[in-house]
């Protein structure tokens, strides 16, 4: 409320509309007993977004397998949030200090996680998104609690030096985190993406990556496009364009060749991990899509006397 108003909100459109929609299945996972997190912010940007969040001309008839793929991605959007939580608790518990969130979107880590005195987290992402984020926290009158820098980038452009200007320091002990971001690039996007996280990395530093198969990409795109109930609407000219490519080589080759050493953690053995395994559908396409899915990574910088190795071994993430 501004006054006795109340506020008005500039719901982010486009691809950082669908940051609402993770905040959403973490404020969904806030309502559930023994949440694997808790994200008190989740729900007001909910609020805030209104009906922004849903397809207008969206065919529940048609779309079983949609919503199954749907409610799929909610799970397992809860389940990267854990393991991504745990990544940075860890980092930190190896001496990390700096954190940087690339395509940030509404993750309220800054807010809602304990971090070591000292820790600087920048949160990238673009304009329209961190001024809603802004906008809805400001109303909480919170505080982070690290120090908390937000960054208005495309990460498609030149960003690096607007970090470095921003007190971002190469040489510290740094976590990056690209969390549900890699999708929305182009195969050229990402490995460039890739290529300016490393010449900002130093060694020991750790990077931790969510991403999905071409084939789940291709799949999850074609079953919302033909839920449409007006297949040529724009909300279909807009899911053509919104998931640009999945990963079509394995994700520790990928991570290999940029010169970090990668471990995958399967999602769904992560899931039976934290005690909430993922939900099993029986219809064939959303079967075949899920299962060509992969999973989360975690990566770090070879230290100089460090042995070669083509892996890291991968903490044991115990944190049940
Ligand atoms: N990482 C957050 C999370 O998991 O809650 C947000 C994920 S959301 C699915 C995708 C985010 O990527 C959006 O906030 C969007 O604005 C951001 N994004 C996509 N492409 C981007 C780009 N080229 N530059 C900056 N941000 C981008």
């Amino acid at each position: 409320m501004v006054g006795n108003q109340p506020q008005e909100y500039q719901v982010p459109t486009g691809v950082g509309l669908t940051a609402v929609h993770v905040a959403a299945a973490r404020a969904a996972e806030g309502r559930r007993n023994a949440p694997l997190f808790d994200d008190p912010f989740a729900a007001d940007f909910v609020t805030a977004a209104g009906a922004a969040l849903s397809f207008t001309n969206y065919h529940p008839p048609a779309a079983q397998d949609t919503a199954d793929l749907w409610a799929w991605v909610a799970s397992y959007a809860v389940i990267r949030t854990r393991f991504f939580d745990d990544y940075f608790r860890d980092a930190c518990a190896e001496g990390c200090r700096q954190v940087v969130i690339l395509a940030a979107g509404l993750d309220t880590r800054a807010f809602r996680l304990s971090w070591p005195a000292g820790v600087r987290l920048f949160e990238l992402d673009t304009p329209e998104v961190l001024t809603f984020k802004d906008q809805v926290l400001a109303e909480r009158d919170t505080a982070p609690a690290c120090q908390r820098v937000a960054i208005n980038v495309d990460l498609r452009q030149d960003w690096p030096a607007t970090l470095v200007q921003a007190g971002f320091h190469p040489a510290e002990p740094t976590a990056w985190l690209a969390e549900g971001l890699l999708i929305y690039l182009t195969q050229d996007e990402r490995d460039q993406l890739l290529d300016r996280v490393r010449q900002l990395s130093a060694p020991g530093d750790w990077l931790a990556i969510e991403y999905n198969s071409e084939y789940m990409t291709q799949t999850a795109v074609q079953l919302m496009i033909n839920s449409l109930s007006e297949p040529s609407s724009p909300d279909s000219a807009f899911l053509k364009t919104l998931w640009q490519s999945g990963t079509q080589e394995d994700p520790t080759s990928w991570l290999g060749r940029h010169g970090w050493q990668a471990h995958e953690y399967d999602a769904s053995e992560r899931a039976q991990f934290y005690g909430r395994p993922l939900p099993v559908y029986h219809g064939p396409v959303v079967q075949s899509a899920l299962a060509a899915r992969r999973g989360l990574v975690i990566a770090q910088q070879p230290r100089p006397a460090e042995p070669p190795r083509t892996t890291c071994s991968g903490p044991n993430y115990a944190h049940a």
